[in-house]
């Protein structure tokens, strides 16, 4: 089977002319003239390879790719295709549904060596997943993701470590498994494959994730399970040195060693606030204990300095892995969880930590010393939760968010912000009665800026209240403006941020807007995401009760990417749940998947709630929603956000009904 390849394509002359070149360069090729035909010789005849055309009538390219992974992951898929349909050739790519895209028409040359190239993948995926079985029967703790971050499979041991029964891990999430996950932390983790995190599980023992396996298609991940340090390793040091004494000690270090060691900065977050009120005397005094204490929790040939005023630096000599460093941090200050007493004052400090890795993080004392205070700078805004490494990435990050945050303030102002629309599709008549307002914003440097990206900066650093006003002004309008031209369109939903929801003042600015525009109630949505409802269940239903009792739908968003189970959701007034586009993605392809779905369904049809599908965008994947009854699709299937006129445009001409008509025939 390894040089079996499968032609599919319309046009015979096509099939004839590929299947010359591939014969006489010693593959067996067998033809096919549709995407049905060719699944129906699959199920005979296993291949390698299948090259598949675009623009097919019936099924397309992509769509029969996909068919083809779900019924045989081994199996490698090629576009060979003369259109530049690029979205959804993009789109079948990114799925991973095709591996390449090859252009027509072809050069006989290039086409073989490209062909060559796939086999070769197809070889090292069939020997990656070889491996991988091989090693989940092993003793090794081990769980695998897909690349969307869902467990996919684990062994024993892995179950094992997390203390969880393996019917509790199928299909979750790392946020299920573990708690205070910090997502940067996280992404860098994922990106980088040579870094260490060490997470918190439900039952709260650390573990140590690394990299075993892992490419773009799926992630093998290994657990270790943290013990307590062993606190001998280590000898005392009295003296807190200076920054220059330090600096010459971590050159020394740098000279010897060939292990990696960790230069960890620690700053008093609240420092100004002592400033302002201790006397200088209480300050030194703070100071010395500050050191003293730290000192205690180095058991170690460990450094300790006092390089700014706000400023320790400890230097961890021996470590080793990267989960060892983040434990010694935890160990360093936990002791200022209680209060400092200094003469009559009673003093609670707060550290933010950030620290580098020697050699990984910086060639020269200097260079690490300052790149574990830019990491420590980086961690201002979430002090507490975890510490954060340096890394090049996260400094790239920062800046942009910082040139994001700078020129949101003139955005609403220079009118950069836009509010685009995206049905939403009733699944049983095909009816588009609703849409979601999401907005966009075109940055005049940095082009369109994702909401995803510049909301959670505009709720950190405060712009977010006149965002969100602007959009509750805009939906309000415009959705009225709908209604006198004569669209039949019943509700416009809104997206609420968790920082807009604690403004004691919503309800009545909601009021009021509904007042202005005149504009029922019932006509509008707001959707709420899931962890802001969570956080705090009780404040939640509290002011979910005020706005329900304005008479407004309210939905709970992006459901599924939280902690929220489902018994919480018949606590608060909420009518409509939308399931999140990560939960639905591989319908197709995961039995447990589908199962957990319907399941969440039918929950919530017997809490009286609509469900939403959100991000849908394949065929297969509404067939199957039909069959469990959602309500309503919402997704790329049926369109994008779309544009005001746009909008008019495919509500007015019925469209969605054309298309469900035609989903159905297919
Ligand atoms: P959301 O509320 O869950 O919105 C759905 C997101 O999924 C939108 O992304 C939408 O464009 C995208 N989407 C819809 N169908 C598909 C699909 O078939 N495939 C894929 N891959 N994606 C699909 P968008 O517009 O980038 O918005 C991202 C998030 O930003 C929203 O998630 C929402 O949480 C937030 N957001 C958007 N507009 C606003 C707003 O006016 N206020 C607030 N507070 N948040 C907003
Ligand atoms: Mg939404
Ligand atoms: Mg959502």
């Amino acid at each position: 089977m390894s040089k079996a390849i499968l032609l599919v394509d319309d046009e015979v002359a096509i099939l004839r002319a590929l299947q010359r070149v591939l014969t006489r360069a010693g593959y067996r090729v067998s033809m096919a003239e549709s995407g049905i035909a060719g699944l129906a010789m699959l199920a005979h005849q296993p291949v390698s390879l299948v090259i598949s055309d675009f623009r097919m009538p019936g099924m397309n390219g992509s769509e029969f790719l996909a068919q083809v992974k779900a019924l045989y992951p081994q199996t490698l898929g090629v576009i060979l295709s003369g259109y530049a349909d690029r979205e959804a050739l993009l789109a079948s790519l990114n799925s991973g549904a095709a591996w390449k895209f090859l252009e027509k028409p072809w050069e006989d040359a290039q086409l073989l060596k490209d062909i060559e190239g796939a086999m070769v993948e197809r070889e090292r995926r069939q020997a990656e997943s070889q491996r991988t079985n091989l090693l989940l029967s092993s003793d090794e703790p081990l769980l695998e993701l897909s690349s969307s971050g869902v467990v996919t499979r684990f062994n024993h041991a892995a179950a094992k470590v997390l203390s969880m029964p393996p019917s509790e891990l199928r299909a979750k999430a790392l946020s299920d498994i573990f708690i205070d996950i910090n997502p940067i932390e996280l992404a860098t983790f994922f990106h980088k494959k040579d870094h260490d995190i060490c997470l918190k599980s439900q039952s709260g023992n650390l573990i140590s994730l690394s990299h075993r396996l892992s490419d773009i298609y799926h992630y093998l991940l290994k657990l270790t399970f943290i013990d307590s340090l062993s606190t001998d390793v280590f000898e005392r040091v009295n003296d807190l040195l200076d920054q220059n004494t330090l600096l010459g000690r971590i050159e020394d270090l740098i000279s010897v060693r060939n292990g990696p060691f960790a230069i960890v900065v620690l700053t008093i977050a609240n420092f100004q606030n002592f400033v302002d009120t201790l006397s200088e005397s209480a300050m030194d005094e703070m100071i010395m204990q500050i050191g003293q204490i730290l000192n205690q929790q180095l058991t170690a040939k460990a450094l300790l300095a006092y390089v700014a005023a706000d400023r320790f630096v400890v230097v961890l000599p021996t470590i080793k892995h990267e989960s060892a460093v983040q434990q010694h941090i935890g160990q360093l200050v936990q002791p200022f969880s209680q209060q400092l007493v200094i003469g009559t004052e009673k003093l609670q400090l707060a550290f933010t930590v950030g620290y580098a890795l020697a050699p990984h993080d910086g060639d020269s004392a200097k260079q690490l010393l300052q790149n574990a205070v830019t990491a420590c700078h980086h961690n201002e805004i979430n002090p507490k939760a975890f510490y954060l490494r340096y890394d090049r990435g996260i400094v790239e990050l920062k800046r942009q968010q910082f040139e994001i945050s700078n020129s949101l303030y003139a955005a609403v102002e220079e009118q950069q912000l836009q509010l685009y629309f995206q049905p939403k599709i009733y699944l049983q008549n095909g009816y588009c009665q609703s849409a979601e307002a999401l907005l966009r914003w075109h940055h005049p440097k940095m082009g369109w800026i994702s909401p995803a990206l510049f909301i959670p900066i505009a709720e950190r650093d405060g712009q977010i209240q006149v965002i969100g006003q602007w959009v509750l002004e805009q939906s309000f309008a415009q959705l009225k403006k709908w209604q006198q031209q004569g669209l039949g369109l019943q509700r416009l939903a809104i997206n609420l941020s968790g920082r807009q929801l604690q403004d004691p003042q919503l309800p009545t600015l909601v009021q009021q807007l509904l007042k202005k525009h005149q504009l029922d109630a019932d006509s509008i949505e707001l959707e709420i995401t899931e962890t802001f409802l969570m956080a705090d269940i009780e404040q939640s239903s509290l002011l979910l009760g005020q706005l329900k009792q304005l008479g407004l739908h309210l939905s709970m968003d992006d459901f599924g990417t939280g902690y929220s189970s489902l018994a919480y959701l018949a606590k608060l007034p909420v009518d409509v749940l939308k399931l999140d586009r990560s939960l639905l993605i591989d319908l197709e392809d995961s039995p447990q998947s589908a199962s957990m779905v319907r399941h969440m369904i039918r929950m919530a049809h017997e809490l009286n709630m609509l469900v939403v599908a959100e991000g849908i965008e394949s065929k297969g994947q509404v067939a199957i929603l039909r069959d469990m009854q959602c309500d309503l699709i919402q997704g790329y299937v049926f369109s994008r956000p779309l544009t005001e006129a746009d909008f008019f445009t495919y509500v007015s001409s019925n469209t969605s009904q054309h298309q469900l008509e035609q989903l159905a025939d297919d």
